[in-house]
């Protein structure tokens, strides 16, 4: 049944009227589903009320961050106290040592500097790449999103090592002509390039397992493969974690990886969880390559709000609540709700793969069997997964308004929210089928 969306709609036509396309981020709009984007009014554990008053188990999370879930109170509390202190100093504070120190005790990074998104994260650290090597160029993975970094919104050229086009009007050619676009899995075109550009590569950048194309998992030891070679070419391997950092395992995808081979990444940025919904985010890594940023080197980088008391309190108190226990719990309820998904596809005649990442998963509507790279991923059936979007809101589960997104649960997510999952799964299934 189509719930009431009358509130959402008339605020949708007030904020068209004041903002672009109504929404602060696009794929909040719905143009991949269609339909009147939900505003939220609030939000407890694993559920989102919208301005109708309609209640949905939430599997976005705010794209990652919430990994508690909404509004968890011992969060809440310590927020609440550190604005009693006040807001903002740009001053140095105690929580932004603590929080430093916690992400330095589970990550593989010696030291660390805060900003306040994941942009800006991924930007300062292929800033401080090329500060460090005295190198131009970047490679990317086509399908790895590092944030709207000009130089990283770049779509491959038509050969495999041409630099890059810009994947947008408004990023001048000159800000993409020192990136090469490379697809994702592909070692040949990685040593390729390599072999191609001696003494030029500043950087390899790679989502740690990517989750913005849907969740592509890099093969097995394709990482180590990636920092070995950079290693070898005297590039920096920077990792980005900005998704998979502290959401995926205690340690982001470097414990399941990096820390079970034993390699470490030079760079590595970080935001969603480490921020506890307010915006905070950081880069770090070797301490000689930090060394070089200012005020201690030369490579210039700063931020009034970076390291906001209230955001580092938010993401100091998320961190410190998630314990092993907290990762176990998402891994078995993401484990019901992605072999239940499976289940009724397949049931429904609905050619489809699941991929997962630690406690992150999605689901491709595809035939393709295994989606490696983003040509694969890009097989995806879109119509399809909208249908089953809305079939899915409709009973009260909010999904990603996109085919190309990954999952995301928190230790919010009870029996009665994973069954109001499972429940609204066979409906879905069969709208899908019939898109
Ligand atoms: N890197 C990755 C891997 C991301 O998933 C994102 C955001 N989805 C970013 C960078 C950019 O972060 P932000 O939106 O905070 O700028």
């Amino acid at each position: 049944m189509p719930r009431p969306t009358a509130a959402s709609s008339a605020l949708f036509e007030r904020a068209r009227s004041v903002t672009p396309g109504g929404v602060n981020s696009p794929v909040r709009a719905f143009n991949a589903v269609g339909g009147t984007p939900r505003f939220i009014r609030s939000a407890a554990g694993a559920w989102l009320t919208d301005v109708d008053g309609n209640e949905y188990v939430d599997l976005i999370c705010s794209w990652g961050p919430m990994l508690l879930g909404h509004a968890h109170p011992e969060v809440q509390a310590q927020v609440a106290a550190a604005v009693a202190r006040g807001t903002s100093y740009g001053a140095p504070t105690e929580p932004e040592v603590e929080l430093a120190e916690e992400i330095v005790a589970r990550a593989p990074v010696e030291k660390v500097r805060f900003v306040s998104s994941g942009t800006e994260a991924t930007m300062s650290a292929i800033r401080l790449a090329r500060g460090f090597t005295g190198r131009d160029v970047v490679v990317k993975f086509a399908g790895c999103y590092h944030g709207h970094v000009d130089a990283l919104l770049a779509s491959a050229g038509s050969g495999l090592a041409t630099f890059a086009v810009p994947g947008t009007p408004g990023v001048p050619a000159s800000s993409t002509e020192l990136t090469l676009v490379l697809p994702y899995n592909d070692r040949a075109a990685v040593e390729k390039v390599f072999a191609e550009y001696p003494d030029r590569i500043a950087c390899l950048i790679t989502e740690a397992s990517p989750g913005n194309m849907g969740v592509v998992p890099p093969e097995a030891g394709f990482n180590a493969f990636l920092a070995e070679t950079c290693r070898a070419h005297g590039a920096l391997f920077v990792s980005d974690e900005v998704m998979t950092g502290f959401r995926v395992s205690r340690q982001g995808q470097w414990g399941l990886d990096g820390a079970v081979e034993g390699w470490r990444p030079d760079l590595v940025t970080f935001g969603k969880v480490m921020g506890g919904g307010f915006p905070a985010a950081a880069f770090g890594g070797r301490a000689d390559v930090m060394a070089r940023l200012a005020p201690e080197g030369p490579v210039y980088q700063a931020g009034t709000l970076s390291g906001n008391p209230i955001a580092t309190t938010a993401g100091l108190a998320t961190l410190r609540l998630a314990t092993d226990e907290v990762y176990a719990h998402i891994g078995a309820a993401a484990e019901t709700v992605k072999s239940a998904a499976s289940d009724a596809l397949r049931q429904a005649g609905v050619a489809h793969v699941v991929q997962a990442t630690g406690t992150m998963f999605s689901v491709f509507f595809t035939a393709s069997g295994r989606v490696r790279d983003f040509d694969d991923a890009l097989t995806t059936d879109a119509s399809a997964y909208a249908a089953f979007f809305h079939a899915m809101l409709d009973a009260g589960v909010y999904l990603p308004p996109s085919a190309y997104e990954a999952w995301f649960l928190s230790s919010a997510h009870d029996d009665r929210a994973v069954q109001t999952v499972l429940d609204a799964l066979p409906a879905a299934a069969r709208a899908a089928a019939a898109a």
